[in-house]
C-alpha cells in the first residue's frame, strides 16, 4: 500500500468511528425523543381550551425531537431523562417539564430572526430549545455553578448563539434589549418592570407569576405596538421561586 492510500484508508476508518459513536449516541435516546414529542401533542389537545390552540408549531416540536435532553441532567437522573417531567438538576432546583417548555416556547410565536432573553437559565434546556428556534438568546441564571455549567453545556453541543450570564434576571439585559421575547422560568410574585421595559412593541413575555411555594398562573403578556401591555391566563403551574432582591 502506498502511504497516500494508508492515510486514505485512516481517514476513511476514523470517519465511520465516529459516525458510527454519533449514530449509537443519537439512536440511544431517539425513540425516547420522538415518544416524548408524542406525549406532548396528546397533551396539548387535553389542554386546547387553555392555550386556545390545539396543535403546536411543527418546528417546535422538530426542535424538542432533537434537543438532546438526557445531556441536560445528571447523571443519576438520566434514564428518566425523556418523561414528561421536571427533574432536579441540583442547588435545589429542577429543569421543567417538557410540555411546559414546549407550550411556553410555542406561545412565543418565534421568528427565525428573533431575539430571546431567558430568566433562569438552570441546565440550559429551555435556552437551547429556543436557540435550535431562533438567531439570538440571551439567558440569565443566579445560581453561579449551575449558569456556569449550562454555559459550558450549551458550548460543548454546539448551541453557539446563547449567550448565559450570571446575575439577577429581575434586571433583564439592558445591553442586548430590546428582546422580541422573553422566557421567565421562575415564579415571580409579579412582572419585574425592567422585563416589561425591554420588550420590543409587539413583543411577547411568558412568565408564572404567584405564590411562591403554592402554584402559579402562567402569564402570556403582549406589548402592542402603542406600547399599551395585555395580559392573559393560560394555566395554572408549579415553577420553583425566583430569588435575588425581589
Ligand atoms: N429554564 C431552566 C429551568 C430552570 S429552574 C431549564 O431549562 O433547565 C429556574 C431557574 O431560575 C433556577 O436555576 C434558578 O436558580 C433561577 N432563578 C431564580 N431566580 C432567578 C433570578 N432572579 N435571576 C436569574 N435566575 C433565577
Amino acid at each position: 500500500m502506498t502511504l497516500p492510500n494508508a492515510i486514505g484508508l485512516m481517514m476513511v476508518l476514523t470517519f465511520c468511528q465516529s459516525a458510527a459513536l454519533h449514530a449509537a449516541g443519537n439512536d440511544a435516546y431517539a425513540e425516547a425523543r420522538a415518544q416524548l414529542v408524542e406525549e406532548i401533542e396528546d397533551h396539548v389537545r387535553a389542554t386546547s381550551d387553555y392555550l386556545e390552540r390545539d396543535a403546536l408549531d411543527e418546528r417546535v416540536l422538530q426542535a424538542i425531537g432533537s434537543v438532546p435532553r438526557h445531556e441536560f441532567v445528571p447523571p443519576d437522573v438520566r434514564p428518566r431523562a425523556y418523561d414528561n417531567r421536571p427533574l432536579p438538576i441540583g442547588y435545589g432546583q429542577t429543569i421543567s417539564q417538557p410540555y411546559i417548555v414546549a407550550i411556553m416556547t410555542d406561545l412565543m410565536d418565534l421568528q427565525p430572526g428573533d431575539r430571546a432573553l431567558e430568566i433562569g437559565t438552570g441546565s440550559g434546556y429551555q435556552a437551547a430549545i429556543l436557540a435550535a428556534l431562533i438567531d439570538a438568546v440571551y439567558s440569565i441564571e443566579i445560581i453561579a455553578p449551575l449558569g456556569e455549567a449550562a454555559a459550558g453545556r450549551l458550548q460543548r453541543l454546539g448551541f453557539d448563539n446563547v449567550e448565559v450570564r450570571i446575575g439577577d434576571g429581575y434586571y433583564g439585559w439592558e445591553e442586548q434589549a430590546p428582546f422580541d421575547a422573553i422566557v421567565v422560568t421562575a415564579a415571580a410574585s409579579h412582572i419585574p418592570p425592567p422585563l416589561l421595559k425591554q420588550l420590543k412593541p409587539g413583543g411577547r413575555m411568558i412568565i408564572p407569576v404567584g405564590s411562591r411555594f403554592l402554584t402559579q398562573q402562567l402569564l402570556l403578556v403582549r406589548k402592542q405596538s402603542d406600547g399599551e401591555i395585555v395580559t392573559r391566563q393560560i394555566l395554572p403551574v408549579a415553577f420553583v421561586p425566583f430569588t435575588g432582591g425581589h
